[in-house]
């Protein structure tokens, strides 16, 4: 048996074009709740007040993990 790691719940993160840089999404959850999910979800961002779809390709989870291209 594979030992299954706790895994902290960590905010999703988004490219915000208008303010060039990482935005929180709002939504919350853990690594492997992100991996599982499909399709596109939309948030209103706290930066620019638009309506922003993402998908686990163009968000990521974590503030500090990485930043997308
Ligand atoms: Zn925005």
């Amino acid at each position: 048996m594979t030992e299954i790691r706790t895994q902290y719940i960590e905010p999703v993160m988004f490219i915000c074009e208008a303010k060039d840089g990482p935005v929180r999404t709002g939504h919350r959850m853990r690594a492997r709740e992100f991996a599982a999910l499909t399709g596109a979800r939309s948030f209103r961002c706290e930066a620019c007040g638009e309506i922003h779809t993402w998908t686990t390709e163009t968000a990521w989870l974590g503030i500090n993990t990485r930043v997308a291209a």
